[in-house]
């Protein structure tokens, strides 16, 4: 039997807290369980008001490799966290490919370069067609800032609408278009939210009562004098809380987009480069066509590069305005790595891997679901699934302490793994794309014991 609901607060309950990104799982030094760690007090000096760390007992990380990470104490631990290193920490065909450049040259985009345009076709080749310029930054938020500017400039207008508990960045603009970074207040005028697509707000018509939701947050726009110039979504809603279902759920949303005058901006930063098994994007598992294309964080396994893909005369039009050019975003040790990359994904048919131990792994969850009533949903796709904890005979009531005492349980036996969703109830199970069969189900078993254990 396969869980797929997701609770809501019972009627007459207390409203649910809803939960900042950054603060699901973070470590408070307000509370007891940090000791006397010298590295830890330099850090917190050091950082002062902005550190932020996993875990209540900060782990000391020196070396990884494919799906294991090692701390300084000798522990090793199994990455489910994994959103970087997506081909398998210090992969050495990316460590070679880097290092080898690095030795060479690097330098900036404003000299010609072979390394920069060899990848670049090669990305594009992967692209939908009509995307064929590509802009090269270093980090996701940076390629989504340039997607939003592209994006007002094309139409004119300012309003951009995104789910409730999106995440797309950091620097001023995108972090407004980021809600479940909001430590406080409400979205700005020009930033209309829809709720995530879920069976629990929209019913079993996800495809139908979501597209209507962004019709009417269109209008909430227009009507404030916004206009409307885009809809940006990470198509697995990874902050949202992981949904990915049913497949095509998407096209009907992006049909009232364009109806209404406005892009599509995807966001690759969390389902790109084979994460979700069935295609190298994720816009792909919905059968449409961005307009506007942003990539990160896997892009380079690790070595900071991100891209922003668009039409030529989107970005001309941009270009108008503003000239673009980024220090260090498209220098050939970038290239380097980012053709690594692509290139161990095909070869070690990652993608398949994606989709077989993926479907494997849901299915040991699916199967746990059967017997741990506190898991009240399994959602996702390849190796990006979401599981829901719930309380303790209320299936319908999220369950965020009890998701960070399972989060650090599996610490302590050995497994990294992070919370996701509005109220922070779900596990965001994400391993590196080469995990294998027995660690999916080292991974289950663990997840078993825990559950039993906390
Ligand atoms: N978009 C999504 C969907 C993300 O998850 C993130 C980072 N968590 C970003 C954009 C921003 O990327 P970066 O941290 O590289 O700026």
């Amino acid at each position: 039997m396969s869980k797929t609901a997701t609770p809501r607060a019972p009627i007459g309950a207390a409203p649910l807290e809803t939960r900042q990104i950054l603060d699901m799982n973070a470590f408070d030094a307000s509370q007891d369980g940090a000791g006397e760690d010298p590295l830890l007090s330099r850090r917190q000096a050091n950082f002062g008001a902005a550190s932020v760390l996993f875990y209540q007992r900060p782990i000391e990380m020196v070396a990884a490799q494919g799906a294991w990470m090692e701390a300084a104490d000798g522990r090793r631990y199994l990455d489910f966290y994994n959103n970087v290193p997506s081909v398998g920490h210090s992969h050495p065909r990316v460590v070679e490919a880097v290092a080898r450049q690095i030795a060479r040259l690097n330098t900036n985009t404003r000299y010609l370069n072979q390394s920069t345009e060899a990848y670049l076709e090669a990305l594009k080749s992967r692209l939908p067609a009509p995307l064929s310029n590509i802009m090269l930054a270093c980090s996701g938020s940076e390629a989504n800032d340039l997607a939003m500017r592209v994006a007002m400039k094309a139409t004119g207008s300012s309003g951009f609408l995104v789910t409730e508990a999106a995440y797309h960045g950091n620097t001023h603009l995108v972090i407004q278009a980021s809600p479940s970074s909001y430590k406080q207040g409400q979205p700005p005028n020009f930033i209309e939210t829809v709720p995530a697509p879920t069976e629990a707000v929209f019913g079993a018509d996800i495809a139908g009562g979501f597209s209507k939701a962004v019709a009417k947050a269109i209008g909430r726009l227009k009507r404030r004098k916004c206009g409307f110039a885009g809809f940006m979504c990470d198509s697995i809603f990874s902050s949202d809380g992981v949904f990915s279902d049913p497949p095509g759920f998407l096209a009907a949303t992006i049909q009232k987009v364009h109806a209404a005058g406005g892009l599509y901006i995807a966001d690759e930063v969390q389902p790109g480069f084979a994460r979700t098994g069935d295609a190298l994007w994720g816009f792909a598992r919905h059968g449409v066509t961005p307009d506007i294309v942003t990539m990160g964080k896997p892009m380079g396994n690790g070595f900071p590069m991100s891209g922003m893909a668009t039409r030529p005369e989107l970005l001309s039009a941009f270009c108008e305005d503003f000239g673009y050019f980024n220090t260090f975003g498209g220098n050939p040790v970038a290239a380097a790595a980012g053709m690594a990359v692509l290139e161990v994904i095909e070869d070690e048919d990652l993608l398949g891997n994606s989709f077989r131990v993926g479907g494997h792994l849901r299915g040991q969850l699916d199967d746990l679901a059967t017997r741990e009533p506190r898991i009240t949903a399994v959602r996702g796709a390849g190796l990006f699934l979401g599981v829901d904890l719930s309380a303790p005979d209320a299936p319908d009531q999220p369950d965020p302490m009890f998701a960070k005492a399972v989060i650090n349980g599996l610490k302590d036996r050995g497994i990294l793994i992070g919370a996701a969703g509005k109220y922070g109830h779900t596990l965001k199970v994400r391993p590196p794309l080469c995990l294998t069969e027995g660690e999916a189900d080292q991974f289950a078993d663990t997840l078993q014991a825990t559950l039993a254990g906390v």
